[in-house]
């Protein structure tokens, strides 16, 4: 398989949906869903989330989503969609979670982490996680999923002096951080209690108590 870096048209694209999205989030839904996972606006806008209210040509399926622009140094090279309803998605026919767009492959989440100069990151299993470990005071980087980190990622966390995977409190969790900890000697695993994520943990029992468990 040959390289083919990502078109300038297409990052354009994505930059201009990601900002037309980001415009539509005050006073959306999404806005409410963000406030109730107990995201701040700061947050919102350093990571540029979305509400698509009016879908771009091409974009009416994911209408009525939260957009989550995944953002590299060249722009937006991928935008994922979350469902915001209150209805549990897996008892829905048809429907998942998250949606992204064909031809959209396993990427990392926040991955302008790496461009900061510290000794020691975390790794969150999806992108709600991730944004709440970042606005906590963690250096985080996600992946929407265990199956989605992929072995060449292994390569990009080389260099710290310790690597921790902040994992779910539930045996699904602990899959991402064994699938990096089996290759990455300075790998670390720091596990929520049980049943909660990192950001239900957060909002239990708050940043301080997140930073701690996580050791930051
Ligand atoms: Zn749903």
């Amino acid at each position: 398989m040959t390289f083919s870096p990502p078109s300038k048209q297409r990052i354009a694209f994505l930059d201009q949906a990601a900002a037309t999205y980001h415009k539509q989030l005050d006073g959306s839904p999404a806005a409410e869903y963000l406030r109730k996972r107990g995201l701040s606006q700061d947050s919102a806008q350093s990571f540029r989330l979305g509400y698509v209210a009016s879908p771009l040509s091409g974009h009416e399926r994911y209408a009525g989503l939260l957009a989550i622009p995944y953002i590299n140094r060249q722009g937006t090279v991928a935008i994922r969609y979350r469902c915001i309803s209150d209805h549990d998605c897996k008892e829905i026919d048809k429907h998942s979670k998250y949606a992204r767009e064909p031809g959209d492959d396993a990427k990392i989440y926040n991955i302008l982490t790496l461009t900061l100069p510290v000794p020691r990151i975390a790794i969150c299993e999806g992108e709600i996680d991730t944004i709440t470990a970042w606005q906590s005071g963690i250096p985080a980087i996600g992946v929407a999923g265990a199956q989605n980190w992929k072995p060449m990622f292994n390569r990009l966390i080389r260099g710290y002096t310790e690597v921790i995977t902040l994992a779910d409190g539930d045996t699904a969790g602990l899959k991402l951080a064994d699938a990096i900890a089996e290759k990455n000697e300075h790998a670390t695993t720091c596990q929520m209690p049980h049943d909660l994520d990192v950001n239900q943990y957060y909002r239990e029992h708050g940043q301080a108590a997140l930073l701690e468990k996580a050791g930051f």
